[in-house]
């Protein structure tokens, strides 16, 4: 059996449940030991899927198609696991469960309640996460603080799950933040006291608290807190806020928090180096040895978390190449005029990502046709490939009016349309392709040159493709299909011919690359990037606050930014 850690966070949302879950996972890796990762969502949605980006963030795409929360992809990048529909629980899908089950009369007439109708549901996914493989350590993030009406549900599972397996085999990490007070130029711990107290009220006594602050904790403070708080004083781990998300694991090991894991779960401590993580990411990550600067043109662009796995990627791309990589952020709908398009003067790189719906998509066009035109490396993903096709047929093949259907149905040029087997279905549920599907790499081909490899499989959430009634016209002028779905009727790649790096997926990479093995587009991107910014002016000198690191802040919690 398993041992359980539970992560639950108190004070305020935004403290990084997610990317302090995900480093423990790394640390514990590090040891040899086996960890899967789980996200327990409380709201009501059976999945993200179908939330909009400003109250949710990415929806982060697994290989067996789930669309779940997007903690599940700092998990990703920092362990070797690979998630799925089991690593991220919502209230939705338990309630859901359980009231499928009373209307097929399973309850025999009972009365149906949370408890322990909802909390059986809860701890029966947090046994199935290990069900048929085995593991050494699974880690259960609660989302939401502690003290929300939505979380209680889990905790109170939890709680219970603890009973029912012992205390040498679960453990409660609790994540609080520790003010530093300007005016009285001190750190407080009254916050962290009362959310522990809060815990302690549904029957939680924490084992270990990470404390997200801003100076550091000395060891004064330390005992304080671990007196009022009825913790060991080596349990109190200070989280000192870092440049790069990538130094948590090596802060938090730092700490110590891993020979109090092992000690209290009776796991035999080994040290487990994170020598490499060092070196090839964090080191890499706080000291590249030039900086280049990419547009990332999207219609979500103010909220940190809607392109969270496409700015880690590029990040990833950059470690890569020795590289820092500056993300200028623009809102497409602002490029819609020739004299907005200053905003991509001094960029060395353009990527359009994904999107849903047609607000944004003219200047998506516009900065495409830019790229185009002026040779600056190019990188369409999803949505993005999808206008680079639109933009192609409108200017190079004058095609008038060319669209996607998704965005009018009447277009004289269908470039991008719904498959004819899909053309019926009505519901919007359950009519993506969703997930990881294999795909032909052609030779002689810039996407080959990146995977150096004949045949990838990558993840997908789109309903739209291209249509394959274009192909020859688009082929003629110098567009290149250089990746094809097995069966040949899925265009899933496609690239200029006169062009040093003009490249667009159907699919979306950015849910497969890792700090420390970028994926292979990325990686050619800001190759790229870099012979366009030498080749065209000195480069950047490094940014004060560099850009890429200030955008690190930890994600958010779902739904309560906005409350
Ligand atoms: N809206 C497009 C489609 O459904 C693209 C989706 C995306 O970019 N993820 O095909």
């Amino acid at each position: 059996m398993p041992k359980h850690i539970f992560v639950t966070g108190g004070v305020v949302s935004s403290l990084g449940k997610g990317i302090a879950s995900a480093s423990i996972a790394k640390i514990l890796e590090a040891k040899g030991l086996k960890v899967a990762l789980q996200k327990l969502d409380p709201y009501l949605n059976v999945d993200p899927g179908t939330m909009n980006p400003y109250q949710h963030g990415e929806v982060y795409v697994t290989d067996d198609g789930a669309e779940t929360d997007l903690d599940l992809g700092h998990y990703e990048r920092f362990t070797h696991g690979t998630l799925g529909r089991e690593n991220n629980v919502t209230s939705g899908q338990i309630y859901y469960s359980v009231i499928a089950k009373e209307r097929r009369g399973d309850y025999l007439g009972g009365t149906v309640q949370v408890v322990p109708h909802i909390t059986n549901a809860i701890k029966e996914r947090i046994r199935e996460v290990s069900r048929n493989k085995r593991y050494d350590v699974v880690i259960s993030e609660v989302g939401g603080t502690a003290g929300d009406i939505e979380s209680l549900p889990f905790l109170e599972a939890a709680r219970q799950f603890r009973h029912e397996v012992g205390r040498e085999n679960s453990l409660f990490i609790h994540l609080t933040l520790v003010p530093y007070i300007k005016a009285a130029g001190e750190l407080k711990t009254k916050p962290t006291q009362h959310s522990v107290g809060t815990l302690r009220e549904i029957g939680i006594q924490p084992d270990i608290l990470i404390c997200r602050t801003e100076k550091k904790i000395d060891q004064a403070m330390k005992d304080k807190i671990a007196l009022f708080c009825n913790v060991e004083s080596e349990a109190v781990i200070e989280a000192r806020d870092v440049a790069s998300i990538y130094e948590c694991p090596l802060a938090f090991k730092a700490e110590g928090i891993d020979k109090v894991i092992c000690q209290k779960l009776k796991i035999e401590y080994k040290s487990g180096s994170l020598q490499h993580w060092k070196k090839n990411v964090v080191d890499k990550a706080l000291h590249p040895k030039q900086w280049v600067k990419i547009a990332l043109v999207g219609k979500y662009i103010e909220l940190q978390d809607a392109y969270k796995s496409v700015c880690e990627s590029l990040k990833h791309g950059g470690i890569a190449n020795d590289t820092g990589v500056v993300i200028k952020r623009i809102n497409s709908e602002k490029l819609e005029s020739a004299r907005a398009m200053g905003q991509l003067q001094g960029v060395s790189g353009i990527l359009v990502p994904g999107g849903f719906g047609t607000r944004g998509i003219e200047g998506k066009l516009n900065a495409i046709r830019f790229a185009r035109e002026r040779q600056v490396p190019f990188f369409g993903i999803c949505l993005g490939m999808q206008c680079a096709v639109i933009e192609f047929a409108r200017n190079a093949l004058d095609m008038k009016g060319a669209h996607s259907t998704e965005f009018n149905k009447k277009t004289p040029f269908p470039v991008i349309s719904l498959l004819e087997e899909q053309q019926n279905v009505k519901d919007m549920g359950g009519t993506m392709r969703l997930g990881a599907f294999p795909c032909q790499v052609k030779k002689d081909t810039l996407a080959h040159k990146a995977y150096k490899a004949d045949e990838i499989s990558e993840r997908h959430r789109h309903r739209y493709e291209f249509n394959n009634e274009y192909r020859e016209k688009f082929q003629k002028a110098g567009m290149k299909l250089s990746g094809i779905s097995p069966s040949g009727k899925l265009v899933e790649i496609i690239e200029l011919e006169d062009h040093p790096w003009f490249l667009a997926v159907q699919f979306h990479p950015e849910f497969k690359s890792k700090p420390d093995r970028a994926h292979p587009l990325f990686q050619e991107f800001i190759r790229h990037a870099l012979f366009y910014q030498e080749a065209h002016g000195a480069g950047i000198p490094a940014p004060a606050i560099p850009e890429v690191l200030a955008e690190q802040a930890p994600p958010r919690e779902n739904g309560e930014a906005h409350a």
